[in-house]
């Protein structure tokens, strides 16, 4: 029996380009405070929005190993871009955090040492594209760890609100599909929009995925999609499943990273990398941190930051009496080999997502695929001896 598709219930809404600033004033309504894709310096970043004008409507990005570039779109988009150098790790994980304050009492020759409150902004993420969502369940296994859960991260985890856009383009530094954590957000989200652009018409096709998802949907103005506006959104996903810029085979790749410790590539990357720490400053999934104790000049008050670090530094790894990685080559294989080999080991998941930023964001072009299939097609290669691990 033929159904008539136009009858067809499909469990998907839409909301049209014209009503979608009502989701704002909907998210604001319950205390959250939106935060989203805008332009500031010739990137696509993420920060507070006040409205819908905010996002970066009719722009896209350009982007490939050491380059990223601003373009003007044919069309009014308000989400046609991929993803900039800020992730939302920015929100939940901020880069420069207050642990604690001490404050001298008068002549008491001891401190007073006053916690820092636990955060209670509830954030409202719109925008997260399903690379990102699978990179906050990557951060969720270290930092809410049932014995060593982060607080901060953890209260500002609970109240975040998603609400996720689903790519309907792939960048030239992508490859969530080889990494399967995209195009198409499966779950983890509040709220899941495709875009549309269909001649005249601008609409967003809605998935609700929770029930605070479906509680904000009921404040905005909404119907039931058609099974054609759901056909549209769907090709729209699986062109930019057809468009990824990059590949990563990951056959094996744990076993194999690990019996290539010693291949020469670690030596031939050594020579272009920087040791900058760009990679990690905008990864997803990076989550090294230090902590720094500060005092005043007049040695009445003193504070422990939590600050971002990373693995290229070489104080990261400093023990009494030196470094264990004084060498870029130890570093830059640390990295790799702890985003795609031992992180699984660790927690049970690749540390990469595939979102392609390491690549477009290294000043100097080195591409984890690239470096990959290097070592892969010359599998069990090593280096002569002597040389400083
Ligand atoms: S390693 Fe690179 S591609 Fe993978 S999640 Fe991190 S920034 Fe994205
Ligand atoms: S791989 Fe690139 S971004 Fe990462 S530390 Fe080296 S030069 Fe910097």
């Amino acid at each position: 029996m033929r159904l008539d598709l136009d009858l067809r219930a499909t469990g998907q809404h839409v909301i049209d380009r014209g009503d979608f600033h009502v989701l704002f004033k909907a998210l604001r309504r319950r205390g959250y405070q939106v935060v989203g894709p805008r332009v500031r310096d010739g990137a696509i970043v993420y920060d507070a929005l006040d409205s819908v004008d905010d996002l970066p409507q009719g722009w896209t990005d350009e982007q490939d190993a050491g380059h990223y570039r601003l373009k003007r779109r044919e069309d009014p988009a308000l989400f046609g871009y991929v993803v900039g150098p800020h992730s939302w790790k920015k929100f939940l994980f901020p880069p420069h955090l207050r642990l604690w304050r001490a404050r001298r009492n008068g002549d008491d020759p001891g401190f007073e040492v006053q916690p820092e409150p636990l955060p209670d902004t509830k954030y409202a993420f719109l925008g997260v594209r399903s690379c990102e969502l699978h990179a906050l369940f990557v951060q969720d296994r270290v930092f809410l760890g049932e014995k060593h859960a982060d607080p901060v991260y953890k209260a500002l985890r609970e109240r975040a609100f998603l609400v996720a856009v689903n790519c309907t383009q792939a960048g030239g530094t992508c490859f969530c599909v080889s990494m399967r954590t995209g195009p198409k957000a499966q779950g983890g989200f509040d709220l899941a929009l495709t875009e549309v652009l269909d001649g005249e018409r601008h609409y967003f096709v809605v998935e609700v995925g929770s029930e605070r998802g479906r509680e904000v949907l009921q404040d905005v103005p909404h119907r039931e999609a058609s099974p054609q506006e759901v056909a549209q959104a769907e090709e729209r996903v699986k062109q930019a499943e057809g468009q990824m810029g990059r590949t990563l085979d990951t056959r094996g790749i744990k076993e194999l990273l690990y019996r290539n410790l010693e291949h020469p590539r670690w030596d031939e990357v050594a020579q272009r990398c920087l040791s900058c720490a760009n990679c990690t400053m905008v990864c997803p999934t990076c989550f090294c941190s230090t902590v720094e104790d500060v005092t005043d000049l007049k040695g009445e008050t003193a504070e422990r930051v939590r600050r971002w670090d990373s693995c290229f530094s070489l104080e990261f790894s400093y023990l009494h009496g030196g470094s264990l990685r004084r060498s870029v080559k130890s570093r830059y294989r640390q990295w790799m080999t702890h985003k795609l080999a031992t992180w699984i080991d660790q927690f049970g998941t690749s540390g990469c997502v595939g979102c392609g930023r390491c690549i477009t964001w290294c000043p100097v072009g080195i591409d984890i695929t690239e470096e990959l299939r290097a070592i892969r097609e010359s599998d069990g290669l090593t280096r002569g001896g002597g040389e400083e691990a």
